[in-house]
């Protein structure tokens, strides 16, 4: 038998029991455990903020996330889950297992930096911690302390009440590269997974299902091998692999003109070389390939595998190349997120004082931006985006995860509207009350989702069934990476090492420091006064 066979057995048994003055029941304990998780998540605050400071502290670029990881799983591991380290052949990767017995709920979010965006978190312009060093220039720092508190205060629930189920806590490495979730399925972390709950930093609170804008994505490294010479006095003598790079990249760029308007493709050359007086023997462009299918994804490599031999024969160079990450679009289901989404409507919005809301419109309009401050009114749930509606947009392996188990994605509101993403902007909120308010309330979402899943058996029927026979109908998963493709966990190593002696000072120590705002000596919110005139800061240090 299947475990899918086992798991519509096992659920249809537990409708039989669960019919009549028994479901009123449920549902009548369902709302009190919800308001008890809520008072538990509240308590939880300080806990929370810790966490999402701590985090941010650390600012780990994908593949290096040794100092979070190792401090999320000591703090899960003191509250009983039992880990898997070093999970799928990533070093910083774990899964955190507590709870026995079906359902089986996985809990998911992100938690690696993006390169050269460090930033004092709290100040409404640009000042870095530590200048061009790796930060929380997207807000990863947030989402697996919001799934770590969601679990802790159900988990006191489930234990007291003997309530069956296992809670899954995994962390999204190397999401910026796509770099994981897909060998996290292939190591069958989702197999007997019954429902799947991950979550986002984002401006607001929201959800959806179906397909979403976006795209899926290959990342392709290319590396040309000529031969070394003098620049000067014996260039013929050189095959410059650095030419093989600038070969392919206008190949690139020429092509982009026959290709489906929905690919998006950019691309950062990580070695060419290292003086201009000796010919560069090797060199290495980073692509990324994005499209919104399987087979356009694949048919994208495939375009710039081509051109890649093209260059080569142009150069007398040779070329090899590596899968960095892939991803799927991802599909949400829509029982998960139509679940999810009742639950923001009876969270709601956190109450932002004036201090969040002069942070936000500072910083707004210090980007010349709408200065909108923080949303008052949550977003409507998004239904499903046909492909012809699809403008395309930014990718996350988590849609590998959506086309293996019913999964939804809670967007929440700890970061900042109008950002440019990827950018020292998009870090400025995420160690404030911004942040650890949105956290807070996110988690009190999850909790509320997870207790849903947990207690109502037909809603996981419900979200296999639509997963069954509308989402996968027509439509099989098939891995983007192949049998012999590895996680590149080597990648940022020497980044991180760079400058992770400077960083270390400013590691957040919460024996001294209620807050990590406390411990920069940081006045929430700092904002420009004026600007006198346009352009011109009037602070000393505003960086680049
Ligand atoms: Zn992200």
């Amino acid at each position: 038998m299947t475990s899918r066979t086992m798991r519509c057995l096992t659920m249809a048994a537990a409708l039989l029991t669960l019919a009549g003055p028994a479901a009123a029941q449920v549902n009548r304990n369902l709302d009190a455990y919800k308001r008890e998780t809520d008072a538990a998540v509240d308590r939880l605050h300080v806990f929370t903020q810790q966490m999402v400071d701590q985090v941010f502290s650390f600012a780990e670029p994908g593949f290096q996330e040794v100092e979070s990881s190792k401090y999320l799983t000591g703090i899960l591991e003191k509250h009983g889950f039992t880990i898997e380290r070093n999970y799928a052949g990533v070093p910083t990767a774990w899964v955190a297992t507590w709870g026995s017995g079906k359902p089986v709920i996985a809990i998911g979010s992100d938690l690696d930096c993006v390169p050269a965006s460090s930033q004092k978190p709290g100040v409404a312009y640009h000042e870095a911690l530590v200048e061009g060093a790796p930060g929380h220039g997207e807000g990863h720092n947030s989402g697996l302390p919001l799934s770590i508190t969601a679990a802790i205060a159900v988990k006191e629930i489930m234990a007291r009440d003997r309530i069956s189920g296992t809670l899954k806590i995994w962390p999204g490495i190397a999401e910026e590269m796509v770099g994981t979730k897909a060998y996290y399925v292939r190591a069958g972390l989702f197999k007997d997974v019954d429902i799947s709950l991950y979550s986002h930093v984002s401006a607001n609170f929201g959800s959806g299902w179906g397909s979403g804008t976006g795209t899926g994505l290959t990342g392709v490294q290319y590396t040309f091998t000529g031969e070394s010479a003098h620049s000067a006095s014996q260039p013929w003598r050189g095959r410059s692999a650095l030419d093989a790079v600038e070969l392919m990249n206008v190949g690139w760029n020429y092509q982009r003109e026959h290709l489906r308007l929905q690919q998006r493709s950019h691309y950062v050359v990580t070695d060419g070389g290292a003086q201009p007086n000796v010919v560069p023997s090797t060199a290495t462009v980073w692509y990324y390939l994005r499209e919104t299918d399987y087979e356009h994804i694949k048919g994208l490599r495939a375009i710039a595998d081509r051109i890649a031999n093209g260059a080569a024969q142009m150069t007398a160079t040779t070329v090899s190349s590596r899968l960095t990450g892939s991803a799927w679009l991802a599909h949400m289901n829509k029982t998960v997120a139509e679940t999810m989404y009742a639950n923001i409507e009876a969270v709601g919005l956190p109450a932002w004082d004036e201090a969040d809301q002069t942070l936000a419109k500072g910083l707004q309009k210090e980007l010349k931006q709408e200065e909108s401050g923080l949303p008052t009114k949550i977003q409507p749930l998004r239904g499903n985006i046909p492909p012809d509606q699809n403008y395309g947009g930014g990718s996350d392996d988590i849609g590998d995860i959506s086309w293996n188990v019913p999964t939804a994605t809670l967007s929440y509101p700890a970061n900042i509207p109008n950002l440019p993403g990827h950018h020292w902007a998009n870090a400025v909120a995420m160690a404030t009350p911004i942040a650890h308010k949105g956290t807070t309330a996110g988690a009190k979402v999850q909790a509320r989702t997870i207790l849903d899943f947990l207690l109502r058996p037909e809603l996981v029927e419900q979200a296999w069934a639509y997963f069954r026979d509308v989402q996968t109908k027509d439509v099989k998963y098939q891995p983007l990476i192949g049998q012999e493709d590895k996680p590149a966990i080597d990648i940022n190593q020497e980044l991180l090492n760079r400058f992770r002696p400077s960083m270390r000072k400013f590691y957040y120590d919460p024996a001294k420091y209620k807050t990590y705002l406390e411990q920069l000596g940081v006045t929430y919110p700092t904002v420009r006064a004026t600007t006198p005139e346009a352009g011109a800061p009037r602070t000393s240090s505003p960086g680049g």
